[in-house]
């Protein structure tokens, strides 16, 4: 349970004054979330510095002053087009503000002729005069002091004004408890840093350009915090695993060798080693927890069935879990025959299964006389239970939590994990991911592949693309259009590709289908289905639905508004080609003018085609949450450590994490309890809840 301590910071900041409901939920929009402690973790990106506050004859072109002055004239405008303007003087000097399109009514209740009052903006030279144009700050006398100061400024939105928005952040850092410091004393002294109440003070009320940067202490001690929160949770969720006793899963090889006999090609060598490394892991007394990571193409499946081999070898069962209904069948049409060769019996598993149909899976699983499942989530659901399950695979593709991973090791008493992931995963984000899991990495092809070819094209060349698949389609080819995410909405972006689809129907008629996620999975399959084997040549697609299918003859991929997505999701997206034998062609369309990082994401792909050193581009030049995909990846986002910058802090706070559990199991002593609040302030509540009460 929540600790009391941290109540304040759960509540809606509909509960701050001067927050009504729409301002409340303009905040929640902002700052991804509408508690009090979302808007202490919406941070400031800089200031404006309203400390200069000369008179009005020395005043500097080009910065920003704070002035104190007397009201003068308004000079109301003739028209529209022009200013209304207001005459302001001090004893040393007059200045005129201008403003466009004001409201008369509002500029007399707000600048009274013959009052004093404190204007802030910034200072222009027009001719020989001075003026402010829309001044960002008018305000009585009384609030001078109030507004000299370094305004800290926001990542804002439409609907909310800064000043809004400002009063409710102080709102929210007075309703902010001071809470037990969870660092070690001397960590805070060596790096110099405030405690966590001081440096969400500080961070909200910077005196300087310099706090508001990844490197100031108070924001270095905040990313800390929230990576310390990381690394304990994972650290407490794995170790929640491992509680269990493994079991040592070896075999004799009779089986994996029917398979590997039955297959028409050799292994590559990572996955000779990959297999070795898991295999090994298996025999070992303890649980296995690995990751195996493989470009798109790289041959995991196979990898992955081999170690179910060996489960059934041992005399267990081994289970495959899949992330979509559609990569669920697709994993068991690939396994079927392969397992059949080798005298296994293999069962499918997902939502679909009804009635008896699935109550025959079911007493099946649970007699034992089926060795392999493969499935969606619907595998690990209550009701099925295994006669002996010692390996879950787990096809990841950045789509499953922690939870998912707990329930499906709760299935098995003592089973392995093998999780894989078909993005390379940097080695940084791995470890915010997974903490410290071991891992297997397949980092060749296997033979024989052709090459793609990677272009960028803007998308005014549209029709010359089209041209260009028309002669493509001519010859046969098969062709993935790929539609991108337009925003937050399923509808809108199932809409984006209706378009296209329309679009390109008109040119090629009934070659053309289309797949979003919007569609019932009996009319995905349908589509998928016509397109792997029936007419289709041509798939327009959203990224929502998983491209992740594998049609080995398609050799042309088109991505529009390229420019949006991610490196790695591109990367896996250009892998759903060239597959097969014949060279493929990859498009990528953008929307110019590209911004710096959307030329070198570009460039980058046109240059490799290595999965790993993508992923670790990528992470380099992700702007946080800048990108598509990003949302969607399921890999953890941080709202206030930024992985560019704090990366040495990540590996700080691993250290950290397994030192506190070592020493402090259960987080009991006066630091555990301290940690535990922590736990609970970056809502790890899952991983909280694997101690025992304190
Ligand atoms: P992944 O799961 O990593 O995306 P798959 O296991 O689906 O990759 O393999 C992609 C394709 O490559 C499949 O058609 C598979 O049969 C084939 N393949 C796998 N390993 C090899 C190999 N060593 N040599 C040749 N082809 C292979
Ligand atoms: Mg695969």
């Amino acid at each position: 349970m929540r600790p009391e301590i941290l109540f304040p910071l759960f509540k809606p900041v509909t509960t701050l004054p001067g927050v009504g409901p729409r301002v409340g939920a303009v905040i929640e929009k902002l700052c991804g979330g509408g508690r009090l402690l979302d808007l202490l973790f919406h941070l400031p990106t800089g200031i404006v510095d309203r400390r200069y506050a000369p008179k009005i004859a020395e005043a500097e072109a080009g910065r920003v002053a704070t002035l104190t002055v007397t009201v003068g004239r308004h000079a109301k405008p003739h028209n529209r087009r022009q200013p209304y303007k207001v005459e302001i003087s001090d004893d040393t000097g007059r200045l005129t503000l201008v403003f466009f399109h004001a409201r008369d009514d509002y500029l007399a209740k707000t600048l009274p002729e013959g009052e004093t009052r404190i204007v802030s903006g910034v200072i222009e030279r027009y001719g020989d005069s001075l003026q402010i144009t829309h001044p960002d700050h008018i305000v009585p006398v009384e609030e001078r002091e109030q507004l000299l100061r370094a305004e800290p400024v926001y990542p804002m939105t439409a609907g909310l004004s800064p000043k809004t928005f400002g009063r409710a952040v102080l709102a929210a850092i007075e309703a902010t408890p001071e809470l037990p410091d969870w660092l070690d004393p001397t960590v805070t002294q060596r790096e110099g840093w405030p405690g966590w109440h001081d440096a969400m003070n500080t961070l909200h009320h910077p005196e300087a350009q310099a706090d508001t940067e990844p490197d100031a202490p108070a924001r270095r001690r905040a990313a800390y915090d929230e990576l310390l929160a990381n690394q304990l949770a994972l650290a407490l969720v794995r170790r929640d695993m491992r509680k269990v006793a493994g079991r040592a899963t070896t075999g004799d090889g009779r089986i994996m060798d029917r398979i590997t006999k039955a297959l028409p090609f050799k292994l590559t060598p990572s996955q000779v080693m990959a297999v070795a490394e898991i295999t090994g892991d298996m025999a070992a007394p303890e649980r296995m927890l690995r990751l195996l990571q493989g470009d798109v193409g790289s041959g995991k499946t196979l990898v992955a069935l081999l170690a179910m081999a060996r489960a059934v070898e041992s005399g267990a069962q081994a289970a495959l879990m899949a992330p979509t209904e559609i990569l669920a069948r697709q994993h068991f049409a690939t396994l079927e025959p392969l397992a059949n060769a080798a005298g296994l019996s293999i069962a499918l598993l997902t939502g679909r299964e009804k009635g008896k149909t699935r109550d025959a899976i079911l007493a099946d699983l649970a007699q034992g006389t089926t060795d392999l499942a493969v499935g969606t989530h619907a595998l690990f659901t209550e009701d099925v239970a295994f006669k002996d399950l010692a390996l879950a695979v787990v096809d990841e593709q950045h789509r499953f939590g922690v939870h998912q991973r707990l329930a499906i090791t709760a299935k098995g008493r003592k089973c392995d994990v093998l999780v894989m992931t078909a993005t390379p995963i940097p080695r940084t984000l791995m470890l915010t991911a997974y903490g410290d899991m071991e891992s297997s990495r397949l980092t060749e092809k296997p033979p024989g592949r052709a090459p793609v070819d990677t272009r960028a094209v803007p998308n005014d060349r549209l029709t010359e693309v089209v041209d260009g698949l028309t002669r493509a389609l001519a010859t046969g080819a098969k062709a993935y259009w790929v539609c991108p995410l337009v925003e937050d909405s399923e509808k809108i972006d199932a809409a984006a590709a209706e378009d296209r689809y329309a679009h390109l129907k008109q040119v090629f008629g009934d070659r053309v289908g289309l797949v979003h996620g919007r569609l019932k999975a009996s009319e995905k399959d349908a589509v998928m289905d016509a397109f792997a084997n029936g007419p289709l040549q041509v798939l327009v697609a959203t990224t929502v639905i998983e491209v992740g299918v594998d049609v080995p003859d398609a050799t042309v991929m088109v991505i529009e508004h390229a420019e949006r997505f991610g490196l790695a999701q591109l990367h896996q997206l250009r892998g759903r080609i060239g597959r097969g034998a014949k060279p493929g062609t990859c498009l990528l369309l953008y929307a110019p003018p590209l911004s710096e990082t959307a030329r070198a994401r570009l460039k980058i792909l046109r240059e490799t085609d290595d999965g790993f050193r993508i992923a670790e581009e990528d992470l380099k030049l992700r702007g946080a949450g800048e990108l598509l995909g990003t949302r969607q990846s399921g890999l953890p986002t941080f709202r206030l450590a930024d992985l560019a910058h704090h990366g040495d802090l990540l590996a700080m706070a691993r250290d950290d994490a397994a030192l506190i559990l070592n020493r402090d199991a259960d987080l009991k002593s006066d630091r555990g309890t301290a940690l535990r609040v922590l736990l609970y302030l970056f809502e790890r509540d899952a991983a909280a809840r694997t101690l025992r009460s304190g």
